[in-house]
């Protein structure tokens, strides 16, 4: 098996005439270090089957495949998922069997769309589209239990970011959801090419061992009311999610939550008990 680095990736793109968007966050990793320091930290099983979104020229699909049994990979430009395997048979021949690569949009794969079930999640996510992405993921394909993706650092902040910090809102509170998130070290801006204009970090989560009870959109549009006004107090944000200022404080107090609070403050639970105490009161009122 050999990596990629930045002569081959330079061939590769010259082969398919590629022009690297911003568009789909095309920024390719061109050093082989990197991308087998992210399949180290990723911490995968060998006999694992790993998700990969947005593989491109194959940098960290290699990296991945060194590590693990089986890669699925989701690319939507078909011209780097159509060459994806030849790459893969290039330069880890015998190993083409273990990658399948589908092109769609993995803002709207679903898990039927897979086949197996993939168990850890590790991509250089497009950073335009990251945190929709790996909620959606997450979501949608239960079998996933530990993510280690890189995203632009600021997003890392905030995903791993705990309830009262600067940098805390909806994407910290939507992923505390889901498992618990921590920063995982930076990536230089020179891995890249083309050379992104923002600095990048890993951010790893682990799932839940055991999953949330509660309904998860009714808890997300509870976060959503909360964070589309901030600098709000809950009182005010939750007006229109409630119907009415005093409703709202209703609901806050039958939930334990001070509505002169900010959403800023609220862990996820708290936010699970605003969406409980409000479909008890709606199950009162009836239809
Ligand atoms: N993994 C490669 C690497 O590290 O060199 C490429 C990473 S590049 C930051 C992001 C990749 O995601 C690009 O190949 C791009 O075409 C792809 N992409 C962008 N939007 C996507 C989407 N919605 N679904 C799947 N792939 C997407």
């Amino acid at each position: 098996m050999t990596l990629l680095g930045a002569a081959e990736v330079r061939r590769l793109a010259a082969q398919l005439d590629l022009r690297p968007t911003k568009s789909l966050g095309q920024n390719f990793v061109h050093d082989a270090n990197t991308v087998r320091r992210i399949a180290l930290a990723a911490k995968l099983d060998r006999a694992g089957h790993v998700l990969e979104i947005g593989p491109g020229l194959g940098s960290l699909t290699l990296a991945l495949l060194e590590v693990s049994a089986t890669v699925t990979a989701i690319e939507i430009d078909h011209r780097l998922a159509d060459l994806l395997p030849t790459t893969v048979a290039a330069h880890a021949p015998g190993r083409v069997g273990d990658l399948t690569v589908i092109t769609a949009d993995a803002m709207t794969i679903l898990g039927t769309d897979l086949a197996g079930e993939p168990t850890s999640l590790v991509a250089n996510l497009p950073y335009n589209v990251a945190v929709p992405v790996l909620l959606h993921l997450l979501s949608e394909i239960p079998s996933l239990q530990r993510v280690l993706v890189m995203v632009q650092a600021e997003v890392a902040d905030r995903l791993a970011a705990p309830p009262g910090s600067r940098t805390y809102g909806s994407p910290s509170a939507k992923a505390a959801w889901y498992g618990s998130a921590r920063r995982a070290g930076a990536i230089g801006r020179s891995v890249f090419w083309p050379v992104p204009g923002v600095d990048s970090a890993l951010v790893a989560i682990d799932r839940h061992a055991v999953p949330r009870a509660g309904d998860r959109k009714a808890v997300f549009a509870v976060i959503d009311a909360a964070f589309a006004q901030r600098r709000k107090t809950l009182r005010a944000a939750l007006s229109g999610w409630a119907g009415s200022p005093v409703r709202a404080e209703e609901l806050l107090r039958a939930a334990g939550v001070d509505p002169g609070l900010r959403g800023e403050m609220l862990d996820v639970d708290a936010f699970a008990r605003i969406a409980e105490a409000r479909a008890a009161a709606d199950l009162q009122v009836g239809p």
